[in-house]
């Protein structure tokens, strides 16, 4: 990191003195336009944003005369980064803000993390699954930074499944002890299922997360396992639809991804242990996939080196990954619509691209991996239907009429994808709002507080 986020949340309230009457413009130019739909790079362009949208794209110059002027020097703009598979208030696994600190210490962990994502270019991410609802109204409402989030909420679980964070001497619902942390939800039978679900979208949630079969990191529920019947499954669907939005589950073997597509479930987390038969299915039937190629090809491939882990877990780690790269190669095949989503946080909590990059050296196809991070993330969030706070632009393409998330990264991501990484992301705005920024001289406007409090907590005007 070049520079601490102390020193960028500073800055970017310092910026807000320069807010401006009416909507303001940022006309960025000389700029190569990388968009996240073409595959190809737009040399010397221009785009002006007004407001928290993309008014105009050029691929010349382009004339606003009271705008704010961002002189690009050649880097390119992209989309702002989506991962699509975080866990914010994650820093040392599910129970560390449970059982050793408490929520607000959790708030405030996840109020640096969130700050961490802006500062690598992730404008946007979908949280899989933490106590993450009431962060997400916050940043919606302008009360703290961060990314667009789209939350899970808590994850669903069954007893003895994924998230079943209890102990051996556990008696029946003692699990439910997890709700405290709001991390996620022990339930059993569609009437519990159904009441979770319902908990969660009256929050906010955006998708619901389920556990549909064993996990690496738990105790009390081998690999091999089918978690949730078909009946809880299709009524968690259910409860999603009726919301106007899907379902998401873990699940890493053809018989619970299988269940989970039977029940309607829309995207598969991890997926690595599933049959080329099951991919063509996933095909047809427009089943996304979300992709960790870190935590499956690196970390699951280096058990060892994962310290707190037990015996059982470090041998599920290497069955994982000893499936994880024909999985990747079946889906590329294939063609499935895939996304990116890290599933890291902790110490891996800075280096969210390593997860796009690493999906490259399997793909072999820049502007194939870049879409997982862009414009195929976009699309699968527009699944969340009426459950989505964003509906004024698009996300993860740079257009007319798309939200104004960009980053201007040093180096053509088409020829050497590693210009993502957080180092070489040298600006970045979110709805139209300067996050970032590492070009000299600039002036743009900054993360602007909303609300009457705005004044007096923030010491502005
Ligand atoms: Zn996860």
């Amino acid at each position: 990191m070049k520079k601490s986020l102390f020193i960028i949340a500073l800055a970017c309230l310092a910026f807000t003195a320069n807010a401006q009457d009416g909507p303001r413009q940022v006309l960025f130019t000389n700029v190569n336009i990388y968009n996240g739909v073409d595959g190809v790079l737009v040399e010397n362009g221009s785009v002006l944003v007004e407001g928290n949208l993309i008014k105009q794209v050029s691929e010349g110059t382009l004339s606003a005369p009271d705008a704010f002027l961002v002189d690009g020097e050649g880097r390119t703009m992209m989309p702002g980064l989506i991962d699509m598979h975080s866990h914010l208030c994650f820093r040392n696994g599910m129970l560390e803000f449970r059982d050793d600190y408490d929520q607000m210490a959790n708030g405030a962990y996840t109020a640096r993390a969130m700050l961490d994502y802006l500062d690598q270019g992730f404008t946007t991410v979908r949280d899989a699954g933490c106590n993450i609802l009431g962060v997400a109204k916050a940043v919606n409402n302008g009360i703290v930074p961060g990314p667009r989030i789209f939350p899970s909420g808590g994850f669903l679980s069954q007893t003895g499944g994924h998230a079943d964070t209890g102990s051996f001497n556990d008696r029946i619902g003692d699990q439910d002890k997890l709700e405290q942390g709001r991390v996620g939800y022990i339930v059993d039978g569609a009437d519990e299922a159904i009441r979770a679900a319902r908990h969660n979208l009256r929050a906010g949630a955006t998708q619901i997360k389920i556990m549909a079969g064993g996990g690496v990191a738990s105790e009390f529920d081998p690999l091999h396992m089918t978690q949730f019947t078909a009946e809880e499954m299709k009524a968690i669907v259910g409860i999603a639809e009726d919301y106007g939005t899907y379902v998401l589950a873990h699940a890493y073997h053809d018989r619970s991804v299988n269940r989970a597509i039977d029940a309607g479930v829309k995207v598969i987390e991890h997926n690595f242990l599933v049959s080329e038969e099951t991919i063509v299915r996933m095909k047809q039937e427009g089943v996304a996939l979300s992709v960790q190629a870190v935590v499956a090809l690196v970390q699951f491939g280096d058990p060892d080196s994962i310290t707190f882990f037990s015996e059982d877990q470090k041998n599920k780690a290497k069955q994982v990954n000893s499936g994880a790269l024909q999985m990747m190669k079946w889906a590329i095949k294939h063609e499935l619509l895939m996304v990116t989503g890290g599933d890291m946080f902790g110490p891996d909590l800075p280096n969210q691209a390593d997860n796009v990059i690493k999906f490259q050296e399997v793909a072999e196809n820049v502007h194939l991996v870049l879409k997982t991070a862009t414009s195929n993330a976009a699309e699968v969030l527009t699944w969340s239907g009426g459950m989505n706070p964003y509906k004024e632009g698009t996300l993860g393409t740079i257009a007319e009429g798309g939200y104004a998330d960009i980053i201007l990264v040093d180096g053509n991501p088409l020829e050497d994808i590693t210009v993502i990484k957080r180092d070489t992301v040298d600006f970045v705005m979110k709805d139209g709002l300067v996050y970032k920024n590492w070009l000299p001289n600039e002036k743009a406007p900054a993360f602007q507080p909303a609300g009457p409090e705005r004044d007096a907590y923030f010491g502005l005007h």
